[in-house]
């Protein structure tokens, strides 16, 4: 971010008169911006756990609304070690 900061400062400074306009700069600025928070939430998305297409779909719904046909919490290992990761079961 301060390296993105930094850059758009720069421009700023260096621009003359009539090479960009302040609303170009700052909207610019905007879209570099958003395209960092996406690709920061992306990262930091867990690859599963709730809200994810994992798990047996007891311990957590699936967003897809699969469930595994095994018994379910705490008759299946699964879901079992899901509910041991997550504490979510109710
Ligand atoms: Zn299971």
């Amino acid at each position: 971010m301060d390296e993105l900061i930094n850059k758009y400062a720069e421009i700023l400074k260096t621009a003359k008169v009539g090479d960009y306009t302040y609303q170009g700069i700052l909207s610019a600025f905007a879209r570099e911006v958003m395209a960092l928070e996406a690709a920061s939430k992306a990262l930091a998305k867990p690859t599963d756990g709730p809200g994810t297409n994992t798990g047996h779909g007891h311990v957590w719904p699936r967003p897809d609304g699969q469930k595994a046909r095994c018994g379910g919490f705490p008759k299946c290992n699964v879901c079992v070690s899901d509910y041991d990761a997550y504490k979510l079961f109710r």
